[in-house]
């Protein structure tokens, strides 16, 4: 059987590290196993949707180089789960309550000085076939809540092992909106039982749903997929990236200049047994992953770890991966030299503006350089430049370590940390590399 997965935000946002983890897991379980992925926007809240936020979502992934082979929309599939709501009311699991919101919240209130949890008391239930008719031909418009089937609800988790919930200690949940809206947990399971998804994984904050869920998919006489429930990630302080990591979308990561393989290599393995390494191709993460990998703790994620990752892979990105992105005139020896120095592609500019000039060199100590000056190779400058160079300054001057190599740095390049001077000085060049040491802006 192929496996068939499903990644489904909601497009009422932006993309962001939780759910594009999600996205990750799901893309990856889908490639292993030689399945399918789906994309369904669950757009079924007209207020909050957008469309804008649905084109970022594909943007998004399709900059991470995450694809799917299936996509579905929830809000083209009204009519379907209309037909769902129609078939629980039929078969008495699905009814209507008449309870204001301003109610629940009292008898929430109520349970609650008593000690006992916030679960819906059914009143409901309790209407006669004749009062309800009379409520609906006045108008009023109820809310309607799937019936849960007293009992224990289990299932063996990919990822939480044995899970179980029992029914009385849920609610029943609202599948129906006062104003005729199907809610999540009803859209969810129609799309699902109809497009046959043989596996959820998606964030432990959907277990209780699960629990819920699982009784839909038996009551709409769809098979029960099996699920996985990843722990979800805490900040470096152990709090919950709610607030926080709606900040840290992937559209900021972008613009922050953080590579998509920085964030694959990332959340392919957060959580996992595996240690978080760079990786260089999604092939690469394919072979690795294992959905019994990741474990119940839950991982913490102090964001600049993805900045040293993004500085792992300037070291493996090759001037052909980059070159559209570094300044005009930029070559690979120039992308040599830097890489090892950068975070991110974007922090090559300012190098090159020092292999280019002009800078303003910082020239304390015009003797010295005066005589580094004149001891500096004849011919072209290559990369044993440097070492021939500094090995005579050193003998003529019997300076050596910081003494020596400080104020060539400082008069070259106007500032006193970065690139190798062995790679920087063929770029920097003769002439220019003689005004500095005179302490021209050259
Ligand atoms: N739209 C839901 C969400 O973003 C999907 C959850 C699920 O995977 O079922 O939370």
């Amino acid at each position: 059987m192929t496996p068939i997965l499903r990644f489904a935000p909601s497009p009422t946002g932006r993309l962001h590290l939780g759910n594009v983890r999600t996205a990750i897991v799901n893309w990856l379980y889908a490639r292993k196993s030689g399945g399918r992925l789906m994309l369904r926007i669950d757009d079924t809240d007209l207020q909050r949707s957008t469309a804008a936020h649905a084109a970022a979502i594909e943007t998004d992934l399709t900059w991470l180089g995450l694809d799917w082979d299936l996509f579905a929309r929830q809000s083209d599939r009204f009519a379907a789960y209309d037909a769902a709501a129609d078939r629980l009311r039929a078969s008495g699991r699905l009814y209507p309550c008449f309870e204001t919101p301003e109610e629940l919240d009292l008898k929430r209130k109520l349970q609650q000085t008593r000690g006992r949890p916030p679960i819906y008391d059914r009143a409901a239930l309790k209407l006669t076939p004749h009062e309800i008719e009379a409520r609906l031909r006045h108008g009023e418009k109820p809310t309607w809540r799937f019936k849960l089937e007293r009992g224990r609800i289990a299932w063996d988790d990919m990822v939480r092992g044995a899970v179980e919930f029992h029914a009385e200690n849920l609610s029943d949940p609202v599948l129906i909106k006062a104003d005729g809206q199907p809610l999540y947990t009803l859209s969810s399971v129609v799309d699902d039982v109809e497009f046959a998804v043989t596996h959820i994984i998606r964030g432990e904050d959907h277990v209780a749903n699960t629990a819920v869920q699982i009784q839909l998919f038996q009551a709409l006489g769809g098979t029960v997929p099996t699920f996985g429930h990843f722990s979800l990630i805490a900040d470096a302080s152990g709090g919950k990236l709610s607030k926080r990591a709606g900040s840290i979308s992937l559209e900021n990561l972008r613009d922050d200049g953080i590579e998509p393989m920085s964030i694959l290599s990332l959340l392919a393995k957060l959580g996992t047994s595996d240690p978080i390494e760079i990786r260089t191709d999604r092939a690469r993460l394919i072979e690795e992953f294992e959905i019994g990998k990741f474990g119940r703790s839950q991982p913490k994620l102090d964001i600049v770890e993805l900045e040293h990752l993004n500085g792992k892979l300037m070291h493996l990105l090759s001037f052909a991966d980059v070159a559209d992105r570094l300044p005009a005139g930029a070559d690979a020896a120039f992308w040599d030299a830097v890489r090892g120095n950068l975070l991110r592609v974007g922090d090559a500019a300012p190098w090159w503006d020092v292999v280019q000039g002009p800078v303003t060199p910082v020239t304390g100590d015009a003797d010295f350089l005066t005589t580094a000056a004149g001891l500096l190779p004849a011919g072209p400058l290559d990369q044993t430049s440097w070492s021939t160079w500094t090995g005579a300054v050193k003998e003529a001057t019997g300076r050596k370590g910081r003494d020596l190599f400080l104020p060539l740095r400082l008069a070259l390049t106007g500032v006193d940390h970065g690139p190798e001077l062995a790679r920087l000085l063929p770029l920097i060049g003769r002439e220019r590399a003689l005004g500095r040491l005179a302490g021209h802006a050259a």
